[in-house]
C-alpha cells in the first residue's frame, strides 16, 4: 500500500488524498518552477521550432530532466515543416502623414514578391462584416480591427483571436492581396503580437501581418479621414523540413508503472521574446508538478512530455500520439501546463462526466472544478485520454504573448508556484486514484 493509500484507507471515500496546503508550501519553499521558467527563458531564450535555437532548447530539456531525477529521459523524433521570419517585416501607411507601423509577419504566412504589395485598405472588426463587402475586397488589403478585452480566461482569445487564425484565409477567399489584423494582445506598449495563421488548401496564401494596438488606432483614424493604402513587404515563409524532437521523462510508479499521467508543456516558443510565459512557464510547472507529485509515491507512472512546435503546427503532439498509439488506453489521464505564469483560479476537466469525479477527489475545496470542451492544445490529438487542466488567470498573459516582451521578468515567483502546487495535486491524485477518469471520445474538439 502506498503512503497516501494508507490515508485513504482511514478515512471515507470522498477524502482528499492529496494535502494541498503541504504542496504549496513545499512549491513556495522551493521555487522550482519559477528557477526552471527562468533558466530556459535566459539561457535558450527565443526557440521556434525548426531552429538550431529549438534544438538548444531540446538539450536543455533533456539535460533538466535528468538533473531533476528524472528516469528514461529521451527524445522522441518529430519532423518540423520550419518557417521563418524574414530579416524586416515591413508594414507601412502610405500618403502625406505616412509612416512605418509596427508590425510582425504571423507564422506560417507567405512573403510577399521583393517589391512588396500595395493597396488600398478595407477594415473590419468580423467576419461577418467582411462578408458582407463582399466583392470590394478583391484587389484590397484587409485590416481586421478589434480590440481584446482583458479577461481571466481564454475566451477572448478564442473569439477576437478567430480573426487572427482564419484572418488570411478568409480574404484570400473574397480576392484580398493581404491582410493585417489588430494585435491579439491586451498591451498598450507599442509591440506586435505573432502568432500562427491557418492557410486552407485551394485558398490563395496571402501575406498577412499583426500591428501594434496603438497602429491599429492610428490606421483606424486615418481611415475615417478618408481612403488609405498599405504598402506591405515581408520576406518570411516556409524553411525546410528539418528533424527535431519531443523531450519526455518519467517518474515511475509504484504499483501500476505501466499506467501514465501525462504533463505536458511546450518546449518551442515563437521567435520574439524570450518565451518566458509562453511556454516557458509551463515547461517549469509541469516538470516541478511532477516531482512534487512523485514525492507523494503514487501508484501510476507521471511522465513529463514537453513537445515541440505547438505554435504553428501541433507537429510534437501528433508525433507523440503516433508513436504511442498502442500505449493512450493506458494514459488514464493528461493535462498541459501552457497558460502561463498566473495563478490558478480552478480546475478544469474535459467533460461532466470527468468533472463530477473531479469534484469528488476535491471534496472540500474552495476553487471550483469545471467542466470544459477542451484544454492544452497538445492533448487535443490524444485520442480518448482524459484530459485536465488548472485553471490558470490570464489576465496577464495576453499583455506579453507572443510578442518580444514576453521576458522572465514577467513571471511572478509566487504565482506560478501556485499553479505548481494546483497542477501536482490534480496529477498526484489522477495518479494513484482507484478510480480513473471516463475515456472521452476519440475526436476531443481542437478549438
Ligand atoms: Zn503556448
Amino acid at each position: 500500500m502506498t503512503a497516501i493509500a494508507a490515508v485513504l484507507a482511514a478515512g471515507p471515500a470522498s477524502a482528499q488524498k492529496v494535502d494541498g496546503a503541504k504542496l504549496l508550501q513545499r512549491a513556495l519553499a522551493e521555487r522550482g518552477a519559477y528557477q526552471r521558467a527562468v533558466r530556459l527563458a535566459d539561457e535558450v531564450g527565443a526557440r521556434l521550432a525548426g531552429s538550431a535555437a529549438g534544438d538548444r532548447a531540446v538539450a536543455w530539456a533533456v539535460a533538466e530532466l535528468k538533473a531533476s531525477g528524472f528516469s528514461n529521459v529521451h527524445t522522441e523524433p518529430v519532423t518540423v515543416q520550419s518557417w521563418r521570419r524574414g530579416p524586416d517585416d515591413r508594414v507601412e501607411l502610405l500618403g502625406p502623414n505616412g509612416r512605418r507601423l509596427h508590425a510582425l509577419a504571423l507564422g506560417l504566412s507567405p512573403g510577399t514578391r521583393p517589391e512588396g504589395v500595395r493597396a488600398e485598405v478595407v477594415e473590419v472588426d468580423s467576419f461577418a462584416a467582411l462578408h458582407q463587402l463582399g466583392d470590394k475586397v478583391r484587389g484590397k488589403i484587409v485590416f481586421y480591427n478589434r480590440a481584446m478585452k482583458r479577461s481571466t480566461g481564454f475566451d477572448q482569445y478564442g473569439t477576437v483571436g478567430a480573426l487572427r487564425f482564419m484572418g488570411a484565409a478568409e480574404a484570400g477567399k473574397l480576392g484580398a492581396v493581404g491582410a493585417v489584423v489588430r494585435s491579439i494582445g491586451t498591451g498598450w506598449h507599442r509591440l506586435p503580437h505573432t502568432g500562427a495563421t491557418e492557410y486552407e488548401p485551394g485558398v490563395p496564401k496571402i501575406p498577412f501581418a499583426a500591428l501594434a494596438a496603438e497602429d491599429a488606432e492610428l490606421l483606424h483614424r486615418a481611415l475615417q479621414r478618408g481612403p488609405q493604402q498599405l504598402a506591405l513587404s515581408l520576406s518570411c515563409g516556409p524553411g525546410p523540413k528539418v528533424q527535431s524532437a519531443n523531450v519526455v521523462g518519467e517518474l515511475p510508479g509504484r504499483g501500476h508503472p505501466e499506467q501514465i499521467v501525462l504533463l505536458g508543456a511546450h518546449l518551442d516558443s515563437w521567435d520574439v521574446g524570450d518565451g518566458a510565459l509562453d511556454d516557458g512557464a509551463g515547461v517549469g510547472i509541469a516538470i516541478e508538478a511532477a516531482r512534487l507529485a512523485a514525492d507523494l509515491h503514487p501508484k501510476r507512472t507521471l511522465r513529463v512530455v514537453l513537445y515541440m512546435n505547438e505554435e504553428y503546427e501541433l507537429s510534437g503532439a501528433k508525433a507523440y500520439a503516433d508513436a504511442h498509439a498502442t500505449e493512450l488506453g493506458r494514459h488514464v489521464a493528461a493535462m498541459e501546463a501552457d497558460a502561463g505564469a498566473g495563478p490558478p483560479l480552478g480546475f478544469d476537466v474535459v467533460g461532466e462526466a470527468g468533472a463530477a469525479i473531479v469534484r469528488r477527489w476535491l471534496e472540500g475545496t474552495r476553487e471550483p472544478v469545471k467542466a470544459v470542451p477542451r484544454t492544452g492544445s497538445d492533448l487535443t490529438v490524444l485520442a480518448g485520454v482524459p484530459q485536465l487542466a488548472i485553471d490558470q488567470d490570464v489576465s496577464d498573459y495576453f499583455e506579453w504573448h507572443h510578442t518580444d516582451g514576453d521576458t522572465a521578468d514577467k513571471i511572478d515567483p509566487e504565482a506560478i508556484e501556485r499553479s505548481a502546487a494546483a497542477f501536482a495535486r490534480l496529477a498526484a491524485e489522477a495518479a494513484d486514484r482507484d478510480e480513473t477518469l471516463p475515456r472521452l471520445p476519440p475526436n476531443p474538439p481542437r478549438r
